[in-house]
């Protein structure tokens, strides 16, 4: 059991002074480091977080706190911070000080959340198990043998195991979902646009969002008005006002819910997340929401897709990794080209190499057509077909893996299985749409399990609010 699940709860104490913020702030320092086994902090920032914390119970006392106070945040390692280290758990940029906050670190602060550490994942968020970090697998709370999910498994596994209230992830083709997944809690990927990437390290820069990890609705709800909306420093943040998501929560309006129906149908998918699933597409007819099975034919296309837009995207923004600007260097090279190889031979881990390597093919004369420009034309149709579905309806329902959390090192020997394991998470990122994970509840030996709600674009409020009550009614399962 958690001790707070959400900022509600523990602003009602701090408010009747039956908690204050120093004290909240040691019991998730302790909570860290009685759970260092599961490896989820790259990076603990004990002294500036300490100094907010006495900074911020100043402005509670005083009342002129920001609506955040009182929230201990843990930020991907991926999400600049200013003097504070991050090295997308690459040995590339270990031991890197940002120069600058993120536009989403700055607004976090704005509002007077407290940001206790930095987690681990992938290397450069690319993986889907948090075991390609330089630093070693996130281990999974509800079974430490399983994988968190990935990339943003720390920043899953933190709230799983109540190490801050809630987490930022980033999200280019299912990071913030799948582990949220995987650890049974709540994770949102919004619109492509809606929130700023400005200080974000890049993957692949035409998926890449930042999103949020969280045990309640609320906090997602709460955490989307903070962060979302335009930012001078980030020209593909669009600049649609941003709604009020707290307020539109108890918006219980029936909704029309198309379901993909080969999603349910295949083989590949666990019978246990299926059942539960299914089981929850009758909560949500009781609940008064239409539910429709609809056929996406589609399907088999995404994950190649997937795999070469990003690939491609990845060689270039990694390029900037020479040894010469900034990062790891080798420190033995005679020339320049031995430089720039070295480094990038020694600084990288194998996956990421891979992906370059992969990105740069397909983007090479030659194969440009055949792969890359293919790739865009499948977006396209992707795009264009889910646009359709949403002419007729509110949500796509889906899976958000095909399996609960696997074991540690079961998937490491084949690319191939494990990029699969994407294939339902890559739509909304694919086509920009927002999508929410939600759990339900946990299988037979324990692990989370959970489905996956798409709704048109900057229609996040849609899934706050059906995920909202679907929660309220199902939360004697939830942990
Ligand atoms: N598993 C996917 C990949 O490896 C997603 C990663 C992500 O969203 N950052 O690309």
């Amino acid at each position: 059991m958690k001790k707070y699940n959400s900022l509600a709860e523990i602003q009602a104490l701090l408010h009747t002074k039956q908690l204050d913020l120093p004290e909240l702030l040691n019991y998730y320092f302790k909570q860290i480091e009685t759970h260092q086994h599961l490896n989820v902090f790259n990076e603990v920032f004990f002294d500036s977080a300490k100094s907010r914390a006495a900074l911020v119970q100043d402005k509670i006392d005083k009342g002129t706190a920001g609506k955040l106070a009182g929230m201990v945040i843990g930020i991907k390692d991926m999400i600049l911070y200013k003097d504070h280290v991050t090295s997308a758990s690459s040995k590339m940029l270990k031991g890197f000080v940002s120069p600058y906050s993120s536009t989403v670190v700055e607004r976090l602060l704005k509002e007077d959340a407290i940001i206790i550490g930095s987690t681990n994942c992938d290397e450069f968020a690319m993986g889907g198990s948090n075991e390609t970090s330089y630093f070693g697998p996130v281990r999974n709370a509800a079974d430490t043998e399983r994988v968190a999910g990935g990339s943003s498994g720390g920043s899953a596994v933190a709230v799983q195991a109540d190490l801050c209230l809630a987490t930022l992830g980033t999200d280019t083709g299912g990071s913030v979902r799948q582990p949220a997944a995987f650890c049974g809690c709540i994770g949102l990927k919004p619109t492509y646009g809606r929130i700023s990437r400005y200080g974000v390290i890049a993957y692949a820069s035409s998926f890449d969002q930042v999103g949020t990890l969280t045990s309640s609705i609320a906090d997602a709800a709460l955490l989307m008005e903070v962060l979302a909306g335009a930012d001078d420093q980030d020209s593909t943040v669009s600049r649609l006002p941003v709604p009020a998501y707290t307020d539109g929560l108890a918006d219980s309006r029936p909704r029309k819910i198309a379901v993909l129906k080969e999603t349910l149908e295949s083989d590949a998918l666990d019978p246990e997340i299926r059942s539960s699933i299914l089981e929850a597409i009758d909560q949500f007819k009781a609940q008064g929401h239409t539910v429709e099975y609809v056929s996406f034919d589609l399907l088999d296309y995404l994950v190649p897709a997937y795999y070469i837009l990003t690939t491609a995207e990845a060689s270039s923004n990694l390029s900037r990794y020479d040894g010469v600007h900034y990062g790891y260097r080798n420190t033995e090279a005679k020339s320049l080209n031995e430089l720039y190889k070295k480094s990038r031979a020694e600084g990288f881990g194998e996956e990421v190499k891979k992906r370059i390597l992969l990105g740069t093919f397909v983007l090479s004369a030659g194969y440009y057509d055949a792969y890359y420009q293919k790739a865009q034309q499948v977006r396209r149709l992707l795009r264009d077909k889910i646009e359709l579905l949403f002419n007729e309806f509110d949500v796509i329902l889906s899976p958000v893996a095909p399996t609960p959390a696997y074991k540690i090192g079961e998937n490491t020997q084949d690319p191939l299985v494990m990029y699969m394991a994407d294939i339902f998470t890559v739509l909304a990122s694919l086509t920009g749409v927002p999508a929410i994970s939600i759990p339900l509840g946990n299988n037979v030996n324990g692990l989370p399990l959970s489905l996956q709600l798409m709704a048109k674009h900057f229609h996040e409020e849609v899934l706050l609010s059906l995920s909202n009550s679907f929660m309220d009614v199902t939360s004697a399962k939830v942990q």
